[in-house]
């Protein structure tokens, strides 16, 4: 999935724009920065190629979906649908809000299941939030009828699944808004950075004034703008920008040579009869940015991550234990450690997640490994980490008891 992997002359050539005119901001200073706005520049390059009206860049993934949440309206007492398994920041952006996230079971897809989603909206859910984990999506077309029924804001969380589509659409531009993360690990990077892509006129505007401190951004003189309503600073720099002009431009090549290792693995994986594919939905194209595969069960699972590292095969994930991905580790969304006092809204509407039943999440969780597939890896090493994975999960699989 990294980006950072194949860090070269474009980026240089992109950075080196910005360090000549010094003008390291996004916003104004338009007689010194010698006709740059790569902000600006990335932004429509990057609505272009989602097919999506418009995009507006901040500082981080994270910020990208609390700005989202936001630019809809999403407040004190709010609820928001989210899966079991994520990145930490799907909850963090939520309550930076004072909304209340509300955890929902994954299935096969390893995202958001359509049927524990249906359950969970009350009269206070607001958005349905699927996290296109680890390259793949939830099953979309689900997810918009029941948006669609209870009148709820989808919102794509593709920050892992940049560049894959579903139907023929990029993923992130089929919801009422689509977030991107493009920090140092994401498919393409930009340092630190993320993105807001919606088609919604009002939205967009109120994304834009929101991660600028409320600046209605007419004009041009900063000190003179009006500022309409309260806003946070989520700005993204031109340094960092600058970076992503060049990742951008250079995403189809980065999926290309993804698509090409992950087909390599996988085809070595499929003799193993143990190994079954994670779901990928009708209709759905993968960013091949991971490989990720059930074993029989929670006991093989994890004897055959432990014979992946034996074997010196890296970068292979089991989730179900790690700190930061499934909710199992999560005790201070839990246990609410936070380091202020939390609305009331949080405290009295949080659900008590030590004692909720994600048995469901639990079944295909305990079973997945995930591999990162890399894009600096040569065809031989490639063809070498398959014989390798092969060997280390038949290992694991003749030993079972
Ligand atoms: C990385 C990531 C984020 C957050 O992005 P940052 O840029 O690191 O803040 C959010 N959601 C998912 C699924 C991610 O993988």
């Amino acid at each position: 999935m990294p980006g950072f992997e194949l860090f070269g002359d474009l980026e240089r050539k992109e950075v080196n724009d910005v360090l000549d005119s010094g003008v390291l901001m996004r916003y104004g200073f338009d007689g010194m920065r010698n006709g740059y706005w790569k902000a600006k520049e990335l932004e429509a390059a990057l609505a272009e190629r989602m097919q999506s009206r418009h995009a507006h860049l901040v500082s981080s993934g994270t910020a990208a979906l609390t700005v989202a949440l936001a630019s809809a309206g999403v407040g004190a007492g709010d609820e928001v649908i989210m899966p079991t398994f994520t990145f930490v920041a799907s909850f963090e952006s939520i309550l930076a809000l004072g909304a209340v996230p509300v955890l929902v079971n994954i299935d096969d897809t390893l995202t958001l299941d359509p049927d524990a989603v249906k359950k969970a909206i009350t009269p206070k859910t607001r958005v349905v939030m699927p996290v296109h984990m680890c390259g793949s999506m939830a099953n979309l077309d689900a997810l918009q009828k029941i948006c669609d029924t209870h009148g709820l804001l989808l919102l794509e969380d593709a920050c892992q699944a940049i560049g894959g589509s579903y139907n023929g659409q990029p993923l992130g531009s089929i919801g009422d808004l689509g977030c991107f993360s493009f920090d140092y690990v994401k498919t393409i990077t930009c340092g630190e950075g993320g993105a807001v892509i919606t088609n919604n006129e009002t939205y967009y505007q109120n994304a834009q004034k929101y991660s600028d401190h409320g600046h209605d951004h007419i004009g041009n003189d900063r000190g003179a703008e009006e500022h309409p309503f309260l806003g946070y600073n989520f700005r993204i720099s031109e340094m960092n920008a600058a970076v992503g002009m060049a990742q951008l431009s250079r995403l189809d090549e980065f999926l290309g040579i993804q698509k090409k290792n992950y087909t390599v693995l996988r085809e070595a994986l499929s003799q193993i009869p143990e190994v079954v594919f994670r779901t990928v939905p009708k209709g759905g194209q993968e960013n091949y940015s991971f490989l990720s595969f059930f074993l029989p069960s929670e006991e093989l699972a994890q004897k055959a991550h432990k014979s992946l590292g034996e074997y010196g095969v890296d970068a292979c994930f089991y989730w179900y234990n790690n700190n930061w991905h499934y909710y199992k580790k999560w005790e201070h969304l839990t246990e609410l450690k936070s380091l202020g006092k939390l609305p009331e809204e949080v405290r009295e509407a949080l659900p008590d997640y030590s004692k909720a039943d994600f048995s469901a999440s639990d079944h295909w969780m305990g079973r997945t490994i995930s591999c990162l597939i890399k894009l600096s890896w040569s065809e031989e090493e490639v063809v070498e980490r398959a014989k390798k994975m092969v060997k280390a999960l038949q290992g694991a699989m003749d030993n079972k008891q």
